[in-house]
């Protein structure tokens, strides 16, 4: 029910863990991570955010770039294999996902006919593979790929994708659930409210519904689905810590 990500020069696995902590108000059943540390790496577990923090204990978590996530079931049990993020058949991608997908089953069933296997029981899994299906198909950027996909979903999401071919870039999109991105000097913070984000930066960037960001440390590009660039506006935030 909460996501946070981070690019730019810092360590992104504190600055994660730590947004992550600030979102477990929201309410949540498993928490996860993704980091780009010799390849992709991704990290997940049932409970509570601690206990994600207890098992990362002593391992190198090094990455200047990272998505997180805390899950609320809404399509699959809470376990381990649901928690999120989810990683691409290709293996190339690992995504965040809140919200529902509510034609999943229908795009489940072609990815099926075309021979994906599915390891979780989730509607993100479904839209992830289905964003990396016309990835290979078109051999496209991503977020072109993302673009196309989104054209055919029905339903509620905020998403981040990480991309092990693309070490400096993340790609998100929203429609329904929030994201708000924080804009700092040579590094950008993602998160679902602007609590995780204020101690970094006041300025921050709400995305519209059906845009698609696609964040590098130094540049932040947002598009509508049809292609057009959007103009990213800024709002100062005047909460205190
Ligand atoms: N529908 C997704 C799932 O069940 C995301 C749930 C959420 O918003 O945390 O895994």
């Amino acid at each position: 029910c909460g996501i946070v990500a981070y690019i730019g020069q810092r360590e992104a696995y504190p600055i994660i863990l730590k947004g992550l902590k600030r979102l477990e108000y929201r309410g949540y059943d498993s928490a996860g991570i993704a980091l780009l540390n010799d390849g992709l790496k991704v990290y997940k577990k049932k409970g509570k955010v601690a206990n994600l923090e207890e098992e990362l204990q002593g391992k190198d978590l090094h990455s200047n770039i990272g998505i997180g996530h805390t899950r609320w079931a809404t399509h699959g049990e809470p376990s381990d294999r649901n928690a999120h993020p989810h990683r691409s058949a290709s293996g190339r991608f690992a995504m965040i996902h809140n919200g529902i997908i509510e034609n999943y089953a229908q795009l489940k069933q072609e990815l099926l006919s075309k021979g994906y296997v599915f390891h979780s029981d989730t509607d993100t899994e479904v839209l992830l593979n289905f964003i990396d299906d016309i990835q290979k198909n078109n051999d496209c950027q991503p977020e072109e790929a993302v673009r196309i996909a989104l054209k055919r979903v029905v339903g509620a999401y905020v998403i981040v994708l990480l991309d092990q071919e693309n070490p400096d870039t993340l790609i998100a999109a929203r429609k329904g659930s929030p994201l708000v991105i924080g804009v700092g000097k040579n590094e950008h913070f993602l998160a679902s409210d602007a609590s995780p984000i204020i101690e970094y930066t006041k300025e921050v960037v709400y995305v519209n519904d059906y845009e698609v960001a696609i964040i590098r440390p130094d540049e932040l590009i947002l598009k509508n689905l049809g292609n057009e660039r959007q103009t990213p506006f800024i709002t100062k935030l005047d909460m205190e810590l």
